[in-house]
C-alpha cells in the first residue's frame, strides 16, 4: 500500500538543562494522588510540583523529563544519584500558567534475587512518599527529541504507551486537543491488567469529547472485551480499520514510550501491515531482514531495522 508524500517534520524547539543537578531548583509538592485503579498490581502516583519563582516556570514541555535528586545517601555514603521522570503536564502546566508541572511515578518494588529480601527503588518510593508541602530538588528539563512538532495540524499521531510511558502523552494530548487540533490522534495504552491503566477515566472522557481522539487499550493478562490478551502492537491488527487509514495517510508520526523492548513488537507489526513507500515512512529495513519479520530481535533495531525521523522513541528499563 503506498501513501502520499509525507510533510517534513520540524520539532518544537525546547530548552534543556536550565538547572544542572549540581545546582538544582527547589519545587514544592502541591498534589500527589493515585492514577491507577484502586486495586492495581503496581502503584503509580500523579505528582504535581510548584516551580513558581524558578526558571523552570513556563519552560517545561511534554516529552521532556525532569531530574529528581532524592534526599539521603546510598550504601557507600554518597548522595543518591539523580533519576529522570517524564513530564505529564501540558505546556500550560497544571495551573494554566506554567507554574505547576507534573509527573507520573511508579513505585519500584523488587526482590533481591540472591537474598529474596524486598528491595524498594530509591527515588520512586521517596517521591511517592512525599506529602503536599514537601520541598524537593529538581534539575532539567531534559530531552528535546521526543516532543511534538511545530506544525501540529500538519500531522496525525499514533502514540504507543506502556506503564508510566503514558506520562508524556497526557501532556501532549491536552496540548493538541485544547488547541483544537483537527488531526487524527490515536493513543494505544498497554498494561497487564485493566486496573493498571493510568489516567484511564481522563482518557475515556477525552475520547468522548473529541471525535478525532481514539483511545485504545491493550491488556496483556486479561481478556479485552471481544479479544483475548493483547499487547500494544496487536491493536494495529485488531483495530486496522481505525489505525491503517492514519498510518497510510502520509501525515502520521509514531511515538513509542515506556518499557524498553516494546518497540520491537511494534516495528514487526508495522512491517507486516505496511509495505513499500508507506513502510519506508517509518522504517528502513534491510531486504534480508524483510524476509522473516517474525524472527527480528532487539539487536537489529538501528542496524538492519532503522526507525525514520517520523518515529520517536523514549524507552527505559
Ligand atoms: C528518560 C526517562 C524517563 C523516565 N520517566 C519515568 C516516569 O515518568 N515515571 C517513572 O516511574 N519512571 C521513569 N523513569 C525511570 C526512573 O528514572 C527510575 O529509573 C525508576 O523510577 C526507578 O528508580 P528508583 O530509584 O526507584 O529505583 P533504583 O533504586 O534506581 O533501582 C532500579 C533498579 O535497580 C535494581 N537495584 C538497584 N539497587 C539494587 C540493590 N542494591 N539490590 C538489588 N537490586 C537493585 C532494582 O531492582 C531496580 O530494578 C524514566 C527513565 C528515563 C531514562
Amino acid at each position: 500500500m503506498s501513501s502520499p508524500a509525507a510533510p517534513e517534520v520540524q520539532m518544537r524547539p525546547v530548552e534543556m538543562h536550565i538547572y544542572r543537578p549540581t545546582d538544582p531548583a527547589w519545587a514544592t509538592v502541591v498534589k500527589s494522588e493515585l492514577c491507577t485503579g484502586k486495586k492495581a498490581a503496581g502503584i503509580c502516583r500523579h505528582i504535581e510540583l510548584d516551580v513558581s519563582g524558578t526558571n523552570l516556570a513556563g519552560r517545561c514541555f511534554p516529552g521532556q523529563s525532569i531530574g529528581v535528586l532524592p534526599d539521603g545517601v546510598d550504601g557507600t555514603g554518597r548522595p543518591h544519584k539523580l533519576r529522570l521522570y517524564s513530564l505529564a503536564s501540558p505546556s500550560r502546566g497544571e495551573d494554566g500558567k506554567g507554574n505547576v508541572i507534573s509527573t507520573t511515578v511508579k513505585r519500584m518494588i523488587d526482590e533481591h534475587w540472591e537474598t529474596h529480601r524486598l528491595f524498594l527503588g530509591v527515588a520512586s518510593n521517596w517521591l511517592c512518599d512525599l506529602q503536599v508541602g514537601d520541598r524537593i530538588r529538581v534539575s532539567g528539563p531534559n530531552g528535546k527529541k521526543f516532543v511534538l512538532p511545530v506544525n501540529t495540524n500538519a500531522h496525525d499521531y499514533v502514540f504507543f504507551a506502556t506503564g508510566t510511558g503514558i506520562a508524556p502523552y497526557r501532556g501532549m494530548i491536552i496540548d493538541l486537543l485544547e488547541a483544537n487540533c483537527s488531526s487524527q490522534i490515536a493513543l494505544i495504552m498497554g498494561s497487564p491488567y485493566q486496573t493498571d491503566l493510568l489516567y484511564h477515566d481522563f482518557f475515556l472522557r477525552m475520547a468522548q469529547q473529541y471525535p478525532n481522539f481514539h483511545y485504545l487499550t491493550a491488556i496483556s493478562r486479561e481478556r479485552n472485551g471481544e479479544f483475548d490478551r493483547l499487547y500494544v502492537q496487536d491493536r494495529l491488527r485488531v483495530d486496522a480499520d481505525r489505525l491503517l487509514p492514519i498510518l497510510t495517510g502520509g501525515r502520521a508520526l509514531v511515538y513509542i514510550c515506556g518499557l524498553a523492548g516494546m518497540e520491537l513488537g511494534i516495528f514487526q507489526e508495522l512491517a507486516l501491515m505496511l509495505n513499500g513507500s508507506t513502510l519506508e515512512q517509518f522504517l528502513k529495513v534491510d531486504p534480508e531482514a524483510m524476509r522473516d519479520v517474525r524472527r527480528w530481535n532487539r539487536s537489529m533495531i538501528h542496524k538492519q531495522v532503522r526507525p525514520t525521523p517520523r518515529v520517536f522513541m523514549e524507552v527505559y528499563a
